[in-house]
């Protein structure tokens, strides 16, 4: 199975299981917005538990909040993203599509490195056990022009990008000969501005002065927040404040499902610290977040770390964590160094003072931020992505099957009555009444018992357990396991215990390096 036919299988097996739906389907849709369904709000809400209490559990110097999508429209022209919140785009003459100009080139860039690991695994093939590949990188002259030209296109942008120069930028998609993929020409019109945030009206009187924007992040109101967390809660630097929540973004490139929507959710924590300590804690958080992924089990291969060379507005340090989606490398998270420019904006444009005095030096400052930011929606993709197999059974049959984690799994247990009589639904409702409370539980006595678990399987339930009637004399049950699909029988009275063993959340905050 190709990477692409993987992705569209996804798409097919996240609908027909009720994870996910495109918004307003009865009405054709409304493009780049999707609803959550029964199983994907349960997937959601279990990665947010992940990411909440991996934050404000286990760091004592760490609170949470919840503030409102509405602020005051200053906070935006403080921030930045009145006048720099803007996408450069690109339009195709011929086929009327439009791009995002830096992504055009960056798909180019990637190409090129694509084209170098082929010619190395060729070189391989080739000189066999004698191959040194830092050598053939060295001499090879074909490698050696795709290298130069890719570093050079690649210096070309974000020079341009950081300058804002929109000429620049364009003439960088001609000299790299790129093409619009649907039309194929390269008959391309100007790089234009885009501002990003979505605009409407607070009030009744439809006037310039009443115009709010929809947040396009979560940060924001945290800052302007941040003496109010700080006094309340007695905090002492460093210390960090988390939200989740929506967030909002007019995306011109809407494509790839979830990855990219217009309405979306952000997990982000704002960690202060003082000034010169900032890169401290900007690597410590890398490896702690890094370590918060890779704790799934996806394999540590499957992330990376990519340093950004364009630098936001606000950042003197900025990396994203990349997971290997069925399209490529690609950001989950960002962690940035955001100086003081937040706090130091806001003191600014709202005339109050913004400051930490610290206990220790006897002195007030503005404190540096270090910023993770993680979108919950790419987060869900990034599980069902790296969770969906299709495999082959050693009976000749074949399953689909979500190998979740199970601490993050919409259903962790379904109970089964072997058959629908001789008391055995009853019995199956009781094992449900114990545990209800604390897992969500899946009641089913339909069709077979190997059909039965094909289904559970297909959503990622890692436990099944079947109530047959060796229960009445012996007071046991079998439990199915969802990923090596073996069965135990086990007395009803471990039934609590095993499954807590199995699924608990703490089986993946423990393995967090903190
Ligand atoms: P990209 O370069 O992909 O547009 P970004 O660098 O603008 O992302 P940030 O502003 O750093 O993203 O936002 C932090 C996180 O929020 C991202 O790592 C991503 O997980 C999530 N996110 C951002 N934009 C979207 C979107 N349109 N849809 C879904 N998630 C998003």
């Amino acid at each position: 199975m190709t990477q692409e036919e993987l992705f569209k299988k996804l798409i097919a097996h996240s609908k027909e299981y009720g994870f996910v739906f495109q918004s307003s389907e009865i009405y054709d849709g409304l493009s780049a917005v999707y609803d959550y369904g029964q199983l994907g709000v349960e997937l959601k809400n279990n990665i947010k538990k992940y990411w909440w209490d991996s934050m404000v559990k286990l760091h004592q110097n760490i609170v949470g909040i919840d503030t409102a999508i509405f602020m005051h429209p200053k906070i935006w022209e403080a921030s930045g993203h009145i006048g720099a919140f803007n996408d450069p785009l690109i339009d195709n003459k011929d086929s009327k599509k439009r791009y995002r100009a830096d992504v055009l080139i960056e798909d180019w860039l990637q190409k090129q490195d694509d084209k170098i690991d082929k010619e190395v695994a060729k070189a391989k093939k080739r000189f066999g056990e004698s191959f040194d590949k830092e050598q053939f990188l060295a001499t090879n002259g074909r490698v050696a022009d795709i290298r130069t030209k890719r570093e050079t296109m690649n210096e070309a942008m974000v020079t341009s990008l950081n300058d804002g120069d929109l000429e620049a930028l364009r003439q960088v998609i001609i000299d790299c000969e790129i093409a619009c993929p649907i039309s194929g020409t390269r008959n391309w019109t100007e790089v234009r501005q885009f501002n990003l945030m979505f605009e409407t009206k607070i009030g009744s009187v439809a006037d310039e002065a009443n115009t709010i924007y929809l947040r396009p992040e979560t940060a924001q109101g945290i800052f302007v927040n941040f003496l109010n967390v700080q006094k309340t809660g007695r905090m002492k630097l460093p210390f960090g404040i988390a939200q989740i929540g929506k967030a909002f973004r007019n995306e011109i490139v809407a494509r790839q499902f979830i990855f990219r929507m217009r309405e979306f959710e952000q997990m982000e924590m704002q960690f202060f610290v003082r000034p010169g300590e900032e890169m401290i804690w900007w690597n410590k958080w890398k490896n702690i977040r890094m370590s918060w992924h890779r704790a799934l089990n996806f394999g540590d291969d499957q992330y990376r770390f990519h340093d950004h060379e364009k630098l936001a507005h606000y950042a003197n340090a900025a990396a994203d964590v990349e997971f290997n989606f069925p399209f490529g490398f690609k950001e989950v998270e960002g962690i940035h160094s955001r100086t003081d420019f937040d706090l130091s904006s806001h003191q600014k444009f709202s005339g109050k003072k913004l400051q930490y005095f610290d206990p220790e030096t006897n002195e007030s400052y503005v404190p540096y931020v270090v910023e993770t930011s993680v979108g919950v929606d790419r987060m869900v993709l990034q599980v069902l992505s790296a969770s969906y197999k299709e495999e082959k059974l050693e009976s000749g049959e074949s399953r689909t099957v979500l190998r979740i984690p199970a601490a993050i799994a919409p259903v962790k247990v379904a109970v089964f009555p072997l058959v629908k009589k001789d008391g055995l639904p009853e019995l199956a409702r009781s094992i449900i009444d114990e545990i209800k409370f604390d897992y969500a539980v899946q009641y089913d006595e339909k069709d077979s018992i190997g059909k039965r678990y094909r289904r559970q399987d297909a959503i990622g339930t890692p436990l099944c357990i079947t109530v047959d009637h060796q229960r009445a004399e012996d007071g046991t049950v079998t439990i199915r396991h969802r990923d090596t699909m073996t069965q135990e029988r086990v007395a009803i009275v471990d039934i609590k215990r095993i499954v807590e063993g199995e699924v608990s959340m703490r089986n993946l905050l423990d393995k967090i390096e903190l």
